[in-house]
C-alpha cells in the first residue's frame, strides 16, 4: 500500500511516519512544505528508508500537489499538514485559511482525481468549541469553533465530508484532543515549560490557570490514525482522546514535580483572547467502532516526554532560535 502523508515533518506527522514504516509493506510519501513547524531533524534517520520519500511543496499549490499524486499514485491519504498553534492564528488568521481550508481543498480534489481509495482527514476536538464544567464532546455535538485556528480546522472537516456527500469520496475524519510527546515544537505548552525548565526561565501560565484540556500521548492518537484509516467507515467522523482531564494548574504541578522546581517557576500572564474553557472528549465510539485503546497513562508519558526533551537538547536548542525568539519574545512581552 503506498500512502500519502501530508504534514510528516511536523510534530504529529513524524510519529505517524514512523509508525506506518514499521508496517512491512507500506511506502510512503511525505507532502510537507518545511514551514517553522516542520523539522527534517524529526525523520533524520529515515531519510534514506527505502519505503519513503519526502517531497517538499505547499497544499495549497494546486499544480505542486497534482504532480505529487501523479508520481507518488498513493491508495490513501493520511492529511496532517496544517498550520496549528492558536495563539499564531490570534495574530493572524490568513495563513491558516490558506493551508488549512485552501490547502484541504486543493488536496481532496486532487485525491478524488486519482481515485485515491481512502482519504484521512485529521482534526481537532477544538473544532466543537468550549465546554462548560459537564459534559463531552461527541462526534454530533455541533461545532462551534471559536477561534482562527479551530474555525479553519472546522471548515476543513465540512470540505472534507462534503466530497463524501457530494461525490461518494472515501473520506474518514478524526478529531482529537490536545497531544504530547517528544518532538513538539516548543511553543505548545508543555514542550515550553520543559524547555523554559531546563533553561532556568519561568513558564508562562495564561490567566487563572484553570483552563482544561484532555491530554493524550502522541503515539496513542497516531495508533488511532492507523485504526481509522484501516477499520473506520467512509464517511465517518472518530473522536480520539483518553478521558484525561487537566487543567493547567495541574499539568503545571505534575511537571514541577517531576522536573524538581519551585512552585514560583510559573508566572501568570494575561489570559489568550477568546480563551476556550474546558474541552472533554468522549471516545466511546472509536473505542467501540475500531477498538481504540490508548495505552500510555499521564505519568507515563509526562515521563517519557521530560526524559526525551532532558536527552534531546540539540533538537529544542535548534529550534528555539532565531524566529522563534521573535515570536517568544513579542507573544510573552510581559515575562
Ligand atoms: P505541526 O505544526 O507540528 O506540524 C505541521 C506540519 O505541516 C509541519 O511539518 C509543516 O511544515 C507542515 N505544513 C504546514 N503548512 C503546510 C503547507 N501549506 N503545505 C505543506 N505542509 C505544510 O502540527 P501537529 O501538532 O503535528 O498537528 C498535525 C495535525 O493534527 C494538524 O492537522 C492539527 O490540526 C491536528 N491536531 C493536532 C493536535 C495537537 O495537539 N497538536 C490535536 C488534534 C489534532
Amino acid at each position: 500500500m503506498r500512502i500519502l502523508v501530508t504534514g510528516g515533518l511536523g510534530f504529529i506527522g513524524s510519529h505517524l511516519v514512523r509508525r506506518l514504516l514499521n508496517e512491512p509493506d507500506i511506502q510512503v510519501d511525505n507532502l510537507d512544505a518545511l514551514t517553522y513547524a516542520g523539522n527534517l531533524a524529526n525523520l533524520a534517520d529515515l531519510a534514506d528508508h527505502p519505503r519513503y520519500t519526502w517531497h517538499r511543496a505547499s497544499i495549497t499549490d494546486a499544480a505542486a500537489v497534482e504532480a505529487i499524486f501523479a508520481k507518488a499514485k498513493p491508495d490513501a491519504v493520511m492529511h496532517l499538514a496544517a498550520e496549528s498553534h492558536v495563539d499564531r492564528s490570534i495574530e493572524n488568521g490568513m495563513p491558516f485559511v490558506e493551508t488549512n481550508v485552501v490547502g484541504t481543498e486543493v488536496l481532496l480534489e486532487a485525491a478524488r482525481r486519482h481515485q485515491v481509495r481512502r482519504f484521512l482527514h485529521v482534526s481537532t476536538d477544538e473544532v466543537y468549541g468550549s465546554l462548560g464544567p459537564d459534559g463531552y464532546f461527541r462526534e454530533d455535538t455541533p461545532l462551534q469553533p471559536r477561534s482562527p485556528y479551530s474555525a479553519s480546522k472546522a471548515a476543513s472537516d465540512m470540505l472534507a465530508l462534503a466530497q463524501y456527500h457530494t461525490y461518494g469520496q472515501d473520506v474518514v475524519v478524526t478529531r482529537c484532543s490536545n497531544n504530547y510527546g517528544p518532538y513538539q515544537f516548543p511553543e505548545k505548552l508543555i514542550p515550553l515549560w520543559i524547555t523554559n525548565g531546563l533553561e532556568g526561565k519561568p513558564w508562562p501560565i495564561y490567566g487563572d490557570g484553570l483552563n482544561v484540556r484532555d491530554w493524550i500521548y502522541v503515539e496513542d492518537h497516531v495508533e488511532g490514525l492507523w485504526l481509522a484509516l484501516t477499520r473506520g467507515k467512509a464517511g465517518q467522523v472518530y473522536n480520539l482522546g483518553t478521558r484525561n482531564e487537566q487543567s493547567n494548574r495541574e499539568v503545571a504541578q505534575a511537571l514541577l514535580a517531576l522536573m524538581g522546581l519551585p512552585p514560583e517557576t510559573v508566572v501568570p500572564v494575561k489570559d489568550r483572547l477568546g480563551h476556550d474553557r474546558r474541552y472533554a472528549i468522549d471516545p466511546g465510539y472509536a473505542e467501540k467502532e475500531l477498538g481504540f485503546t490508548p495505552r500510555v497513562s499521564w505519568e507515563e508519558g509526562l515521563r517519557r516526554t521530560v526524559d526525551w526533551y532532558r536527552t534531546h537538547t540539540e533538537w529544542w536548542q535548534a529550534v528555539k532560535s532565531g524566529d522563534y525568539l521573535t515570536y517568544y519574545r513579542r507573544h510573552y512581552a510581559q515575562l
